[in-house]
């Protein structure tokens, strides 16, 4: 099956800075695979002819960091630092079992496509005793949606009488957690170009874990072949914490421990000296910028421009919902360009440098960006057709700038690997009102 979308303005994201952009193109779509971008009308034939006058074609959105479980637990605490945050929330998520689970990530994917994410990481670290296969909960989650996932098995083995802030009852054991993100991996992870579903490694977070479960999940990731994924950074407390336990900042923790590197992303990763700044950008690790999460927890501004400058991947991530309930990747664009203007001045983030975060900028921090994330002949048919002909965006002539600096736009079209997710603004794969339903009693189990 080829199909064309002609007539829309195009931003391709094929380059480091914007890349090639088209007034009026096309993009012809061969099965799950672009076969050709450029000017004009389409040539040649092809099975079906989309009229996408009015509209932007883009790279669909590549969101980096989130914890789809959190969609159950939206509204808690809402005026909390990260640590008064968890303590409030953990119990909470204690509750969780398999069908919460999956009634959150539906609805969260769902909000995801919806706002033009076509592949989503989700760093699920929580994994009650008595909670079932809540890891294969997101999984089933995101076949059923239809967005590609990234799915971070994470653990923590820190609990309450450990020092740790997590109830005991919601940790594993060191030898518990690293079996069980092994089988997560051999059960889950597909290493091909066009896959679905991947695996990463993610102990929660240095502070939620002990320094042998850093080192064995590091080991871990490498002997399979797959990324390693925590937070890192987030807030002053945590750097606060991290001195007085080890003598040393979260950065050179990952680095004794061995996690710095080209397959590894860090979620925030917001207090970095110069120092470590450089470290990581020759290292090559990757950070998951979350400016939503890191405003609603007042945590910092990371300083997303010094990273890209000295070399890292730099992607953008809602981070769990409950501390974004918003959960849609479309705003973070322009809260990214935004909190680095408030950082660096007005001059310093354009509305390209959104898009090319949300893009190009998230398939390298997942390590697929020569698969995803730019609209190149090769690629997968990721892409979202953003309608502009509305009121929202009349006589803005700058396509780019209507999407990034204007109100989120209605989505004509959403394909993931050549296959329609959204349709006219709606979601075609599940039932958005049955989600909903799903969603509400999910919400009120673990309430009460
Ligand atoms: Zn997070």
């Amino acid at each position: 099956m080829r199909i064309a979308i002609e007539n829309a303005a195009i931003a391709t994201v094929d380059g480091e800075e914007a890349g090639t952009e088209y007034a009026r193109g096309h993009v012809v779509i061969d099965d799950n695979v672009i076969e050709a971008v450029g000017d004009g009308a389409a040539p040649g034939a092809v099975d079906r002819r989309i009229d996408a006058s009015g509209c932007l074609v883009t790279p669909g959105f590549v969101n980096t960091h989130h914890h789809l479980y959190q969609w159950a637990t939206r509204g808690y605490a809402q005026q909390s630092t990260l640590f008064e945050w968890l303590t409030e929330l953990y119990p909470v998520w204690s509750g969780i079992d398999e069908e919460i689970t999956h009634a959150a990530a539906v609805a969260g994917l769902v909000r995801l496509a919806r706002t033009g994410a076509t592949t989503a990481a989700d760093h699920h670290y929580l994994i009650p005793r008595d909670g079932g296969d809540v890891f294969a909960a997101t999984v089933e989650a995101a076949r059923q949606v239809g967005v590609r996932l990234h799915g971070v098995r994470g653990s923590m083995d820190r609990g309450e009488s450990d020092g740790g802030l997590p109830p005991d009852d919601i940790v594993e054991t060191l030898d518990g957690a690293l079996r069980g993100t092994a089988e997560a991996i051999d059960r889950f992870h597909d290493p091909s170009p066009q896959a679905r579903v991947r695996i990463a490694v993610g102990p929660c977070s240095p502070f939620s874990v002990s320094l042998d479960l850093m080192r064995e999940a590091a080991k871990l990731a490498r002997d399979k072949g797959v990324r390693l994924h925590t937070h890192l950074a987030e807030t002053l407390d945590e750097e606060r914490q991290c001195l007085a336990e080890h003598g040393c900042t979260p950065a050179e923790l990952a680095d004794r421990l061995g996690w710095l590197g080209p397959d590894v992303w860090f979620a925030h990763g917001i207090h970095f000296a110069d120092d470590a700044v450089k470290r990581l950008g020759e290292t090559g690790t990757g950070v998951a910028h979350c400016p939503s999460s890191n405003l609603r927890l007042a945590a910092g501004i990371a300083r997303v421009q010094d990273l890209v400058h000295a070399g890292c991947p730099v992607g953008l991530g809602v981070d769990g919902s409950a501390s974004n309930e918003d959960g849609g990747l479309g705003i973070e664009l322009r809260q990214a360009v935004y909190l680095a203007r408030l950082k660096n001045g007005p001059h310093s983030a354009t509305a390209r440098d959104g898009l090319w975060l949300a893009t190009r900028g998230g398939a390298r921090c997942l390590g697929r960006e020569d698969e995803i994330g730019s609209l190149e002949p090769g690629k997968q048919a990721d892409l979202a057709v953003w309608r502009l002909d509305t009121l929202a965006h009349a006589g803005i002539a700058d396509p780019v700038a209507a999407l990034v600096l204007g109100p989120l736009p209605p989505l004509k079209l959403l394909l993931v690997g050549g296959t329609p997710v959204v349709e006219d603004d709606e979601i075609r794969t599940v039932d958005e009102t049955a989600a909903a339903t799903a969603l509400r009693a999910a919400s009120g189990r673990l309430r009460r």
